[in-house]
């Protein structure tokens, strides 16, 4: 792992991104967040050293991600995003476009959910139709992070003229056609502007393809969704560790005053706090041990993959209703400190591959059946 990045983001995570969390959750893109993590090289930590990149790999986006979730999970989320898009450039896109994501001038997302097939992401409605020298796209995405602040968007279609189910390009975020018709307005993670997108005739040329026409599925799944899965892993990890050692900080510095007693004196309230130990140090285990089996190439890698979204998911919204439960009324106010995790904490479970998609493939893997079959 590269340590020094390391040192770089936590650097960045207890700086910019910790001061602005609030701001960020208050409905505001953490552009200075994104800024300093672009400056500090981090946002070019996936891009190979050649294109004056960091060179490092999954564990090391993973890693970063998982530092930032533990300040603002709407940044953690931003980046997650970005390096989901970028381990697809880095394989398809043009040097130049390597080249400006590596400088961290370039920041990346996915433009893959629509309001047609909604989380099936794999089978876009939208269209890619050759025209004369250019392709006119037509698109109703439903979310895309970071939807008016990234440069560009890895976007799906329906191929051109293969058979498949889906090609991707690189839509720039000005292409003219292509607009954000709201802006976002989420229960939680509202600050990584998640916000839909339309394409009316927008006009690309036929090199912003990614991959072969057709190809987009295989890109999808054999890139995009081990990238994303882990470090949403991460983001659910790192909010769960801060939710637990706030919720800690709390039961044991407040007090009764009345009985000369503090919260963590309750022995139920240790057994709370026990539980979501207990949860945290296991998704944390599964992330690792998913790492381990996607690094060493293992059989169970897909399956690890699969279970790591869901296990961390569904284990950050137990912890952050633990959080709230065991802070107690105090747990509605800002100043405690778990009510935007508990917020930021809902939104893995529904973001695709969501938790019931991950149980249904996770289900058939175990049952040995194909899973797209
Ligand atoms: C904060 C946020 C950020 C996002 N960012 C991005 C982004 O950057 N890029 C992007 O492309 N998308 C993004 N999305 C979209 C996301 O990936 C999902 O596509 C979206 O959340 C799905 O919502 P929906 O209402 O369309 O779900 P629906 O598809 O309507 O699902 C409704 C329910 O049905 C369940 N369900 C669906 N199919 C099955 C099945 N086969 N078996 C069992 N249960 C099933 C789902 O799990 C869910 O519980 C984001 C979403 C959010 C909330």
């Amino acid at each position: 792992m590269l340590e020094n990045i390391q040192n770089t983001v936590d650097q960045v995570a207890s700086g910019v991104v910790r001061e602005q969390a609030n701001k960020t959750d208050e409905g505001n893109f953490p552009r200075a967040g994104i800024d300093a993590l672009g400056k500090a090289g981090v946002l070019g930590l996936l891009s190979s050293k050649d294109v004056g990149g960091q060179g490092g790999g999954m564990r090391d986006v993973t890693m970063a991600v998982e530092r930032i979730a533990r300040e603002c999970a709407s940044t953690a989320m931003v980046v997650t995003m970005h390096f989901s898009g970028v381990a697809v450039l880095e394989q398809f896109a043009p040097r130049e476009v390597r080249q400006a994501v590596a400088k961290g001038e370039h920041l990346s997302t996915l433009a893959l959910s629509e309001a047609g097939s909604r989380s099936h992401f794999w089978a876009p409605l939208s269209t890619a139709e050759k025209k004369n020298d250019v392709v006119v796209l037509n698109a109703k995405k439903s979310f895309s992070t970071a939807a008016s602040n990234a440069t560009a968007y890895v976007w799906s279609s329906k191929p051109v003229a293969a058979e498949g189910l889906s090609t991707l390009w690189l839509v720039p975020a000005k292409t003219p056609g292509v607009r954000v018709p709201s802006p976002f307005n989420g229960l939680g993670l509202r600050g990584n502007d998640s916000a839909p997108i339309v394409a009316e005739n927008a006009q690309i040329p036929e090199a912003a393809r990614l991959g072969k026409d057709g190809q987009g599925m295989s890109i999808m799944l054999e890139i995009v969704l081990p990238f994303f899965n882990v470090m949403s892993t991460a983001v659910s990890v790192g909010l769960m560790e801060t939710a637990t050692a706030r919720t800690v900080a709390h039961v044991t510095q407040t007090s009764f005053e009345h009985a000369n007693s503090k919260i963590a004196d309750l022995p139920t309230i240790r057994a709370y706090v026990a539980r979501m130990r207990l949860k945290t140090d296991m998704a944390r285990a599964l992330l690792l041990d998913t790492l381990d089996a996607v690094e060493k190439g293992r059989p169970d890698a897909v399956l690890r993959v699969l279970e790591s979204k869901a296990g961390a998911a569904e284990a950050a919204s137990d912890v952050l209703d633990l959080a709230m439960r065991v802070c107690g009324g105090a747990a509605f106010r800002k100043d405690v400190g778990v009510e935007r995790l508990f917020r930021d904490a809902r939104a893995s479970t529904v973001m695709s591959p969501t938790t019931d998609l991950l149980y249904e493939f996770i289900g058939k893997a175990a049952c040995g059946m194909e899973l797209f079959a």
